[in-house]
């Protein structure tokens, strides 16, 4: 008989701010400006469900590993929970409970029927074989095969994911359940159900935000410089279509390294050199190496951070010269570097707005599925941005009406409507 060795991952400690105590500390000064009731609080305040996986999966070597999985659902009162799954080597509960979290939010600011959930396997997607992730994918699919479902639990693609693990995702749940069900995950490979649109989703949202931002600020796109951190899904679309409309695009940066051309960056071709170089920018020669944390702090009008958490903090964001920050990735300002960017009066478009065009269409995708009916292009985008313009619009009067940072007022927009549903369906 073979031997198989069994160890496990150890879940890394987390290095930086704790994102679920930077959510908390927005939600509570959003609580208190909605005087929203004890109740309420405290029902919101933690997540209707977590759960803890341990996936045993079968190594090309021969030897069996054991990963540990999470799936935390926040909320559901709005509606079935939505939210991604996230592969990296620093998965960490904490960090998916916020992003559970973002997503009740972040959907309840965009005024679509989800609640909000999240889900992380602790691996190294870059060092495993296609095999070994298909692997994995059915073996978290079938341990919570009782917790997704198209009326239940929706995921969907996050960092170190995409539509092929929710291919997999959706044959294994179609298997186990008896029926074939595209409705029960988003992000799909388009010959599957996916949504026409949904890859640039995200991205083009920032772009909506962005604009709708500068036009308070009074200024003109093509008078705009911007720096984007991240070149993937968010970031490399965010970028291409702020391009598209104009912005000079001084810096973009990916895990290796950051690029600076005070020219502007052509990213049509930083796109294509990335396509062709393993998703990497590394070796781009339209532009020059710049020290990767210089970028947050570069000379330029627009900051998009979409990569990764925590990225702007109290210890750099004293250094920011960007008139306008917006949010790509979830949860990239920590919650010390916001006084700080209040103080400066620096406008904030917040994670939870700013990047919500992906759970939009990803929510376009449900619909189509359930309808057996395709979209064109034209119908998503267009009605996408409808959605991205009055949910900016509602938060940045909100954010008059109070005086308070985009930030909090997206959490009083999103926390008013849970609390008004929990008013309205009661039962406790
Ligand atoms: P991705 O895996 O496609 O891309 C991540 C990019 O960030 C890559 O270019 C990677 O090289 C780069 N990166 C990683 N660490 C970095 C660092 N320290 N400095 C600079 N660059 C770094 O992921 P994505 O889907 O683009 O997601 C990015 C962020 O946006 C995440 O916070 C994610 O939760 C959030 N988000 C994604 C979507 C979506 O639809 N994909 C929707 C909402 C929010």
């Amino acid at each position: 008989m073979a031997a198989h060795t069994v160890y496990k991952e150890p879940a890394p400690l987390l290095d930086r701010e704790n994102p679920l105590e930077s959510m908390m500390s927005r939600f509570n000064i959003a609580a208190e400006i909605l005087g929203l009731d004890d109740e309420t609080y405290n029902v919101l305040k933690a997540p209707d469900k977590q759960v803890i996986v341990n996936l045993p999966v079968t190594m090309d070597d021969g030897k069996l590993r054991v990963f540990e999985g999470y799936r935390v659902i926040h909320n559901t009162i709005l509606g079935p929970s939505k939210g991604g799954i996230r592969y990296d080597k620093h998965v960490h509960l904490d960090e998916v409970k916020a992003l559970a979290a973002w997503m009740t939010w972040k959907c309840a600011v965009v005024d679509i029927p989800y609640g909000g959930a999240k889900g992380g396997i602790i691996c190294d997607p870059t060092t495993m074989s296609a095999g070994e992730l298909e692997r994995l994918t059915r073996a978290y699919t079938l341990a919570l095969k009782d917790v997704f479902g198209p009326d239940r639990d929706i995921p969907a693609p996050d960092m170190g994911t995409g539509p092929r693990e929710m291919a997999w995702l959706m044959d294994e749940f179609s298997k186990t359940s008896g029926a074939t069900s595209p409705a029960v995950v988003t992000g799909k490979p388009l010959v599957m159900g996916g949504s026409l649109g949904r890859t640039e989703a995200t991205g083009r949202g920032v772009m909506v935000s962005t604009l709708a931002a500068l036009a308070k600020l009074g200024l003109n796109p093509t008078e705009v410089s911007a720096a984007v951190q991240g070149f993937g899904n968010v970031g490399s679309w965010a970028a291409k279509l702020l391009f598209d409309k104009g912005l000079k695009i001084k810096a973009v940066s990916d895990i290796s390294g950051a690029y600076w051309n005070d020219n502007g960056i052509n990213i049509d071709e930083a796109i294509a050199y990335k396509n062709a170089h393993n998703g990497r920018l590394e070796g781009f020669g339209g532009a020059e190496p710049l020290n990767a944390d210089d970028l947050l702090t570069s000379n330029v009008d627009v900051l998009v951070p979409a990569a990764v958490e925590d990225v702007i903090t109290e210890h750099n964001a004293g250094d920011i010269k960007a008139k306008l920050i917006v949010e790509g990735a979830n949860g990239p300002t920590s919650a010390s570097a916001d006084p700080i960017i209040n103080e400066k009066g620096i406008l904030v478009v917040p994670d939870i707005l700013a990047n919500s065009g992906g759970v939009t269409v990803s929510y376009f995708e449900w619909v189509q599925n359930r309808q057996g009916f395709k979209w064109t292009e034209e119908m998503v985008t267009e009605r996408a941005d409808r959605i991205m313009s009055d949910a900016f619009e509602k938060v940045y009067k909100t954010s008059q009406k109070y005086k308070i940072p985009m930030r909090i007022a997206a959490y009083v927009v999103s926390i008013d409507k849970v609390a008004q549903t929990y008013k309205f369906r009661g039962g406790f």
